[in-house]
């Protein structure tokens, strides 16, 4: 085994057999802190066994590498990677900064995709790389204070507003959390019942989750439907605070799809909404995973 693989995973719930959350702590080291929105770089050898769409049942089937079958578009000279040569991609963390001996992610199998189906195929007790330092500056550190906060996304994109909301969010403060959360299906909407709960219990939390395929639902859906877009063109959120947020009373982070990130944007900069940056402060702030 690796001695790169420097951690363990020590849960795994899946959601579908294409969404897991899971929970991974340090072997041996402790986790710096992070602020809460940051992401971290999870790896796995090439070598690692990976989930593979079974042909005769519905769902996935682990196969354990084998060298002759090696993924040559892993490598851009098209030649077979080494089998210890570590794939890594970022994640952003979903659990509270609070939470100092694990972190939780939150993610989507990309069926074509060279980590993905190796973290996919890891269960309690696996071993994987987790890489000591955290970045990112997708998180309320640059929000005045007071500000609303609403927090849209697509998919996986919900998982940073967790920590967000995990770690920072007050009960009965005035200052309010929106999270607008779009997927396919009621059974992809990740945290729904978390969600519903803080909104349940906290005045100044709002959640709106909506799907895009009500006609799939097993049972009838009696939320939102449509996108993301639609749903702030619904104004649905002014319905819900009783006021219109605008660039003087709140941010709005974006997190997920491309498409609903670039629609997003164009919508929220026509209403003087100004893209963030570190050099250039603004009250939209995006996060692109792709
Ligand atoms: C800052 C940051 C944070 C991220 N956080 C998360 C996270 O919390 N959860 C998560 O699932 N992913 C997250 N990602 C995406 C992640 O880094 C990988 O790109 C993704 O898991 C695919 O890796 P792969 O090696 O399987 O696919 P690759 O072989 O790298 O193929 C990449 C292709 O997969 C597709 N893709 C990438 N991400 C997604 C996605 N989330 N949904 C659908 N298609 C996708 C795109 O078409 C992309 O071109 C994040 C990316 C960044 C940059």
């Amino acid at each position: 085994m690796s001695v790169d693989l420097n951690a363990i995973v020590t849960q795994r719930v899946e959601l579908t057999p294409e969404l897991v959350v899971v929970r991974i702590v340090p072997d041996g080291w402790d986790l710096a802190h992070f602020e809460p929105g940051q992401f971290a770089v999870l790896g796995l050898p090439e070598a690692s066994a990976k989930v593979i769409r079974d042909d005769h049942k519905i769902g996935f089937v682990i196969q354990e590498y084998d060298p002759s079958d090696a993924d040559p578009s892993a490598s851009p000279n098209g030649k077979p990677n080494k089998p210890d040569k570590m794939i890594k991609r970022a994640y952003s963390i979903a659990s509270s900064s609070e939470a100092q001996d694990y972190l939780e992610f939150y993610i989507v199998l990309v069926t074509s995709g060279q980590l993905t189906p190796r973290l996919f195929a890891l269960r309690p007790g696996d071993r994987v790389y987790l890489a000591p330092k955290f970045s990112g500056l997708f998180t309320l550190e640059e929000v005045p204070e007071h500000r609303n906060i609403i927090l849209i996304s697509t998919g996986t994109g919900l998982a940073p507003y967790m920590s967000m909301l995990r770690s920072q969010l007050v009960c009965q403060s005035p200052q309010r959390f929106a999270v607008l959360h779009g997927a396919r299906h009621s059974s992809d909407l990740g945290y729904h019942d978390e969600l519903s709960t803080l909104a349940h219990h906290c005045p100044n939390m709002s959640y709106l989750p909506t799907i895009s395929r009500p006609k799939d639902e097993i049972s009838a859906w009696h939320g939102e439907v449509g996108y993301i877009q639609d749903l702030w063109r619904r104004r649905v959120l002014q319905k819900d605070w009783g006021f219109d947020p605008s660039p003087e009373n709140a941010h709005i982070f974006l997190c997920g799809t491309p498409g609903m990130i670039d629609e997003m944007t164009v919508e929220l900069t026509n209403v003087d909404f100004k893209v963030h940056s570190r050099k250039n402060p603004g009250n939209l702030h995006i996060e692109r995973y792709w």
